[in-house]
């Protein structure tokens, strides 16, 4: 599998248009660790996360995956693999080749991909699925195959945004014991979007709790609960502070 990857951000300022949507951001991520970006709807999670996989072009700031300034890479060249919240899945496509297009156009051998997917399959419970196309799926299954397609670039670092928010809380549940799973035998660095809780406390090695842009505190999901910083905090993770 990839090699896992530290991530390491120095004074991220993102602007749309005259608007700051995130100031002087400073963050550093271990290799191999779980990293949840926590916070309400519009807070900025997903336009950092973005930033990160090279999909958003920064204002001001570096940053830098693997200890390489990746600031102006492409996405491609920046070691990381993302799952978004939409699955984002090629309709036409049977989901084998949905987990195999981007290896392929990217010039992986035939025998290397077929290899990774079968790998990626057997993880993710896919196996009896390959030949289906995404219609033929549940959102569960369709999640699977969308964790399986980043699954297959062995990246260094994987990006999620949201990836539960569309499923029902079953299927929550039993996926974030998955992605659990996943991580403790990839080892691989893993930075998590939610505006879910139960979902921070229970995946993170650390927690960034953000509001506004800022990154209002960061640390184990143990001192989160016992000891936020001010108000914002203890009331957004439901703690009685
Ligand atoms: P989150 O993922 O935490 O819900 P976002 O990162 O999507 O938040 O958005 C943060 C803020 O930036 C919001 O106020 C949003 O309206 C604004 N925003 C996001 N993308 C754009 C864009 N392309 N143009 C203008 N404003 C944007
Ligand atoms: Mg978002």
């Amino acid at each position: 599998m990839g090699t896992t990857a530290p991530v390491d951000l120095k004074d991220i300022c993102i602007r749309f248009g005259s608007i700051r949507v995130l100031e002087n951001l400073n963050l550093t991520i271990a290799p191999g660790e779980f990293l949840v970006l926590l916070g309400p709807s519009g807070c900025g999670k997903s336009t950092l996360l973005n930033a990160i996989a090279g999909l958003l072009e920064v204002a001001e700031g570096e940053i830098h995956i693997g200890g390489r300034n990746v600031t102006w890479d492409e996405p491609k060249d920046r070691g990381i693999a993302m799952v978004f919240q939409s699955y984002a899945l090629y309709p036409r496509m049977s989901v084998r080749k949905n987990m195999s297009f981007g290896l392929e156009v990217a010039g992986t051998p035939k025998a290397e991909i077929e290899t990774r997917v079968q790998a990626a399959a057997q993880m993710l419970k896919l196996t009896p699925l390959l030949d289906r196309r995404p219609a033929e799926l549940s959102g569960g299954q369709r999640q699977r195959v969308a964790i399986g397609r980043a699954l297959v670039r062995q990246a260094g670092v994987y990006l999620f945004d949201e990836p539960l928010s569309n499923l029902d809380a079953q299927l929550r549940a039993e996926l974030r014991v998955e992605i659990k799973r996943l991580h403790a035998r990839l080892g691989a660095t893993m930075i998590y979007v939610t505006h879910d809780q139960i979902e921070a406390l229970t995946l993170a090695d650390r927690i960034a709790v953000m509001q506004g842009g800022v990154i209002q505190q960061l640390d184990t999901p143990m001192k989160i609960y016992r000891e936020p910083v001010n108000r914002f905090v203890a009331s957004f993770v439901g703690s009685p502070a």
